[in-house]
């Protein structure tokens, strides 16, 4: 039990890689507190597969884009959970546009869920953390986007190239407090935020060729991956980004 008795909030948790993480940290021992926009049905249905795993959590809804949410999610994960540990920013977004038809409305979801959610989000739990004199762990779900270019997904490259940024610079920051941050970075993986390209054989068939590993990855497998991070197995791991994905990022061949 690599993370037993830790308890871990997982933002986005209601599906997809957000999911995933839950059950695998679940499996592991972890006590999880399942955030969503919304407190659904999806999000309860998280909660069973960590009940299911043999663990318990509780689930908390609260739009991350919203500052006086992230603040309200760390106030009600510590009255129900007595403390978080780990946090993961996992929840994300993503709008397909030519640049010029990007529009003000889908830049600022992306931005303010992708981006700003995880900043602030972050700086709720570390008041925690200092508040209650202890260090922590932090892992953020970026993409293979934080360094590779993806046009007609400017405004998704752009946070998370801030989301690297943002870890990089907190990893130095945070530091003094006994605070790791790293990344996990994605390529391809099957869920939710690619049914379009699932559902679309050829687009689908154009990305696997540029995966030297030649398929997606299963959301479990990114989910081992932010395991990692988030257990005391990488103590002296700060400032840093995994990449999962199948050797897309440095892709490159000439026949
Ligand atoms: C995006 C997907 C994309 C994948 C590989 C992910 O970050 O969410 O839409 O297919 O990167 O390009």
């Amino acid at each position: 039990m690599r993370m037993k008795d830790t308890v871990v909030l997982v933002t986005g948790s209601g599906q997809g890689i957000g999911r995933a993480i839950a059950i695998r940290l679940a499996q592991e021992g972890a006590r999880l507190v399942i955030e969503d926009r919304l407190d659904n049905a999806m999000a309860e249905q998280t909660l069973d597969f960590v009940r299911k795993a043999g663990s318990d959590g509780c689930v908390i809804a609260g739009d991350v884009g919203s500052v006086a949410d992230d603040r309200a999610v760390i106030e009600q994960a510590v009255e129900a959970m007595g403390r978080v540990d780990v946090l993961v920013n996992n929840a994300g977004v993503e709008r397909r546009a030519p640049f010029l038809e990007v529009t003000e409305d889908d830049y600022d979801l992306v931005m303010d869920v992708n981006l700003k959610g995880a900043f602030f989000v972050t700086q709720a739990f570390v008041k925690h953390l200092r508040d209650t004199k202890r260090g922590g762990r932090i892992v953020n779900v970026s993409s293979v986007h934080e360094e590779l270019p993806f046009p007609h997904f400017a405004s998704y490259c752009a946070s998370k190239g801030g989301m690297k940024m943002m870890m990089r610079n907190l990893a130095i920051e945070l530091a003094p407090l006994g605070i790791a941050i790293n990344n996990v970075a994605p390529g391809a993986v099957g869920t939710p935020i690619n049914q379009h390209l699932l559902a679309n054989k050829a687009q689908l068939d154009a990305l696997v060729a540029n995966i030297p590993l030649g398929r997606l990855a299963d959301p479990s497998e990114v989910a081992n991956a932010v395991l990692f991070l988030a257990s005391p197995e990488a103590s002296y791991i700060t400032g840093t980004t995994l990449f999962i994905d199948g050797g897309l990022l440095w892709n490159y061949s000439e026949q």
